[in-house]
């Protein structure tokens, strides 16, 4: 059975794409606790990220870095905050959020309204900045 993030791949389900490559995928959070919310996944379906492989982990952070790097290019932001969570959704995924002080990790306060305009714009930013990295 195909998670959500497989069918946000595979492109049965809409998204806003930040970014790919041939292992990975970055795509903007739908219900964004700040402007420029990435989530970054493994194509590979693994639930928990500790059960990546020690190389598919490394390679899942090296391209989160890129992405985040790429982030605080095109938003303003003090930095890119990271968390992994995973209780929602069973597909490994770093959410990479810009902050500005601590309280903007907050998961709980009232979520970023974008409209679809504005997610559009704001995933394409990221991306041309990601035209500029070495494993784009
Ligand atoms: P977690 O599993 O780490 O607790 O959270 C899952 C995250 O995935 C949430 O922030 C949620 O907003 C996001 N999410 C859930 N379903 C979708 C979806 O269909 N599209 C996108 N872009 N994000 C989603």
């Amino acid at each position: 059975m195909s998670t959500i993030f497989s069918k946000i791949v595979a492109g049965e389900i809409p998204c806003y794409k930040v970014a790919e490559d041939e292992k990975h995928f970055a795509f903007l959070d739908i219900n964004p606790v700040a402007p420029g919310h990435t989530l970054v996944i493994s194509k590979r379906e693994v639930d928990y990220i500790f059960d990546l492989s020690d190389s598919e982990y490394l390679e899942l952070q090296l391209f989160a870095k890129r992405v985040a790097e790429a982030m605080k290019q095109a938003l303003p932001c003090k930095r890119v905050g990271v968390a992994v969570m995973g209780l929602e959704v069973p597909h490994v995924h770093i959410h990479l959020i810009p902050i500005n002080e601590e309280a903007d990790m907050n998961f709980f306060k009232e979520k970023a309204a974008l409209s679809s305009d504005e997610m559009t714009q704001i995933a394409s930013k990221i991306g041309q900045n990601l035209l500029h990295s070495e494993i784009f």
